[in-house]
C-alpha cells in the first residue's frame, strides 16, 4: 500500500463524519502557570486534624463522599492524597467517574460544553482519525499480522476516539479483519453505557461474564469487550495488542511527597511522644520553615557534630477546621472560589514516616537524585541556625502509573512471567505533563465546568487531575519487558503535524470548498475544521500542541525504526 493510499483513505475516512460545532469557551485541563504557583502555598497545612464524633455529625459536609472520607480519617487519621484520589474519582460512593456528578446534576456527564471540560477527540475527529492512522502504521511496519489483532483502550470516556478509530481502520480492510477484538478498561458504569451505544449501537444487547461485559461493534461485529481493570484483559503471546491511553494517566491516583530535615539523633534519650515524630517542617506561604527548636547535639565517633539528614515526608489529606471560609483557608483566586463552597479538605506533612514515604521514593533513581542533589546543595547555617540542605524539594509518584506502564510493556514485548515468543503491538500515550524528565509537584487540580477549583472541594464532584509523568512511563515500560523500546514524549503538535494531519485537513477543506451546495452549513464546516485543528496543535505557551505529550511503546528493534509522528516514515 503506498504513501499515497494511506493518504486518500485517511481522506475518505474524515469526509465521513459531520463536524460538530465547537464552543470557543472549551477549555481542556491543562493548568495555566499561576494555578500551579498558588496550590502549594495555599492548601498545606503541617496540623492534621483529627476528627471528633461530634464534629462528623454536626459539621455540613458538601457531598455524601465528603462526609464518608473524614468517616475513615477519623477511624484512621489523615490518609495519602492517593487514597483521597482514588475513592474522589472511582470510589464506589459516589465518585467523580462513577455516579456521583448524574446523581446530583441531572444526569450531565464529565464531558463537552455542558460537561467539565473537554478533551482532543471530542475537539476534532480528525484527532481520532490520526490516532487510528497511526496504529495502521504499526500494522504495517510490523508486518501486517492477519489475525490475533486487539485493540486495547484504558479510560475510552464517551467512545468517541475509539469510534474513530474504528472508522479509520475500516478504510484498511485487512487490518479491520486482523482484529479478534475490542477491549475497553472502563471504571465508569455511565460511561460503560454510553461507550456501548456510540459504538455497537443503542439497541445492542450487552451480556456479562467473569470477565466484564460484552457487545458487538457495530464496525464489522467485531466482539468489544468492558473490563473495570486491566489485568482482567487475558495476556496471550500470540496477539497483538494496540493499546491506548488518552487523558487517563492524569486520572490515576497519585502520593506526595517533601523532603524534611530531621535534626540529628539526641544524645540523651528522647522525650515522651517527642523525637522524631514531632512536626520539622512547617509550609508557609514562602515556602518550608524549619522550626526554630534547638537542635539536639550528638556527637560521632570521630568528635565532629553530624548534621541534620534529609527525609521524605507524605502530605496527607485531612479534614479543614470546622466553618472554615474560602477567606480563613485562603483559597487563591485562580481556584475560582466562588463556584465552590470552602473545601472540605486540605493537604497536611506527615510528622513522621509512613509506609509509601519509606518506600515509593526509593523507586526510582530520578526521585533518590532529587533528595542526593538537596542534601549535598548548599550546607550554609540559616541566620536561625539550621542549616538550608535542600529541604523542601517535592515529587509526586503514582504508583498505577507504573502498574499500567508495566502492563502495556508486557502485553507487548513479554516478560519472564509472561514469555512472549516474538515482541508484537504497540502503546500510544497522549496526556499532558512534563516532557522533559522532571518530576512532576504540585500539579493535582480540580476541574469544574471549564474552570480550575480547588482539589478538596466537593469531593466526588470535582474532576481530579495531575501532570503525567512520562519519564516514569519509560521507565516502568522498559523495565518490565525487554521486548520495548520507548520513543517520545512529543508535543502533540509535533506528532500530529508529523502524521501529515495539517495537509489531510487542508485537502478536505479544498474538496468541501468545491462541493455544493453553497451556504452557510459548508462555510461553518470548512471554519470548524480548521478551527479545531489550530486547536489542536496551537503550540503557544498554553496551546494543546505544546502541553499535550506523547509517547510511544513499540516492539524492541534497536532503535532502527522510529515510529510515525515520533521521527519515522510509513514501512511498508
Ligand atoms: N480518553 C477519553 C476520556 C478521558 S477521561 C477522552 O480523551 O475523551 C478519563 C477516563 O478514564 C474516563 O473514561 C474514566 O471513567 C476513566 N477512568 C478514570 N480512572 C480510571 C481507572 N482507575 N480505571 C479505569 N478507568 C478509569
Amino acid at each position: 500500500m503506498s504513501r499515497l493510499a494511506v493518504t486518500r483513505a485517511l481522506r475518505a475516512t474524515i469526509l465521513s463524519r459531520p463536524q460538530l460545532p465547537r464552543t470557543p469557551s472549551f477549555r481542556n485541563r491543562a493548568p495555566p502557570l499561576p494555578f500551579l504557583a498558588n496550590y502549594t502555598r495555599r492548601n498545606l497545612s503541617t496540623t492534621a486534624r483529627r476528627l471528633k464524633d461530634d464534629d462528623l455529625d454536626e459539621r455540613k459536609w458538601s457531598t455524601p463522599l465528603a462526609k464518608q472520607l473524614a468517616e475513615a480519617i477519623t477511624a484512621t487519621g489523615p490518609v495519602p492524597l492517593a487514597s483521597f484520589m482514588r475513592m474522589c474519582l472511582t470510589g464506589d460512593v459516589g465518585g467523580y467517574y462513577t455516579g456521583a456528578i448524574g446523581k446530583s446534576e441531572q444526569n450531565r456527564d464529565q464531558f463537552g460544553a455542558a460537561g467539565d471540560f473537554v478533551t482532543s477527540p471530542e475537539i476534532s475527529q480528525v484527532f481520532g482519525e490520526l490516532c487510528g492512522l497511526w496504529y495502521v502504521t504499526e500494522w504495517l511496519a510490523q508486518g501486517r499480522p492477519s489475525k490475533g489483532v486487539e485493540l486495547i483502550e484504558v479510560g475510552p470516556g464517551r467512545g468517541t476516539l475509539m469510534d474513530d478509530m474504528l472508522r479509520t481502520i475500516q478504510n484498511f480492510p485487512e487490518m479491520a479483519k486482523s482484529i479478534d477484538a475490542v477491549y475497553l478498561v472502563e471504571a465508569s458504569p455511565q460511561l460503560r453505557i454510553a461507550q456501548k451505544n456510540l459504538l455497537c449501537g443503542e439497541d445492542a444487547a450487552m451480556s456479562e461474564s467473569k470477565v466484564g461485559y460484552h457487545s458487538h461493534c457495530k464496525y464489522g461485529d467485531i466482539p468489544i469487550v468492558w473490563t473495570e481493570t486491566i489485568k482482567s484483559i487475558p495476556y496471550d503471546p500470540e496477539k497483538t495488542p494496540f493499546i491506548m491511553a488518552h487523558e487517563f494517566f492524569d486520572a490515576l491516583p497519585i502520593h506526595a511527597f517533601q523532603l524534611v530535615e530531621i535534626p540529628p539523633a539526641p544524645s540523651s534519650p528522647s522525650p515522651p511522644g517527642g523525637g522524631e515524630s514531632s512536626p520539622i517542617a512547617t509550609i508557609t506561604t514562602s515556602g518550608p520553615k524549619q522550626h526554630k527548636q534547638p537542635h539536639r547535639k550528638s556527637t560521632s565517633t570521630d568528635g565532629s557534630t553530624p548534621g541534620p539528614t534529609l527525609e521524605w515526608r507524605e502530605l496527607l489529606v485531612s479534614p479543614t477546621p470546622p466553618f472554615s471560609t474560602h477567606a480563613s483557608l485562603r483559597t487563591p483566586a485562580s481556584q475560582n472560589p466562588h463556584l465552590t463552597p470552602p473545601p472540605d479538605f486540605q493537604l497536611t506533612l506527615s510528622p513522621s514516616p509512613t509506609r509509601h514515604s519509606l518506600h515509593l521514593p526509593d523507586l526510582s533513581p530520578r526521585y533518590r537524585a532529587i533528595k542526593t542533589a538537596a542534601a549535598s546543595s548548599s550546607q550554609k547555617p540559616l541566620p536561625d541556625g539550621s542549616s538550608a540542605r535542600g529541604a523542601g524539594a517535592l515529587v509526586e509518584i503514582s504508583p498505577d502509573t507504573y502498574l499500567f506502564a508495566a502492563d502495556f510493556a508486557t502485553r507487548i514485548g513479554g516478560s519472564p512471567a509472561h514469555p512472549k515468543p516474538s515482541p508484537r503491538g504497540a502503546a500510544l500515550v497522549l496526556d499532558y505533563g512534563p516532557g522533559d524528565g522532571s518530576v512532576p509537584v504540585n500539579s493535582l487540580r480540580g476541574i469544574r465546568k471549564h474552570h480550575f477549583v480547588s482539589p478538596f472541594a466537593e469531593p466526588g464532584l470535582t474532576d481530579l487531575s495531575a501532570d503525567v509523568d512520562f519519564s516514569a512511563i519509560a521507565e516502568a515500560a522498559v523495565n518490565a519487558s525487554e521486548g520495548v523500546e520507548v520513543h517520545g514524549p512529543v508535543e502533540q503538535g509535533w506528532l500530529l503535524e508529523g502524521m501529515g494531519g495539517r495537509e489531510r485537513v487542508e485537502s478536505l477543506v479544498r474538496a468541501r470548498l468545491a462541493s455544493r451546495p453553497e451556504g452557510e452549513e459548508k462555510e461553518r464546516f470548512v471554519r470548524d475544521l480548521k478551527k479545531s485543528w489550530e486547536r489542536l496543535v496551537d503550540r503557544g505557551p498554553n496551546g494543546m500542541g505544546r502541553i499535550y505529550k506523547a509517547l510511544a511503546i513499540v516492539p524492541e528493534n534497536d532503535g532502527r525504526r522510529r515510529p510515525v509522528g515520533f521521527g519515522g516514515d510509513v514501512v511498508m
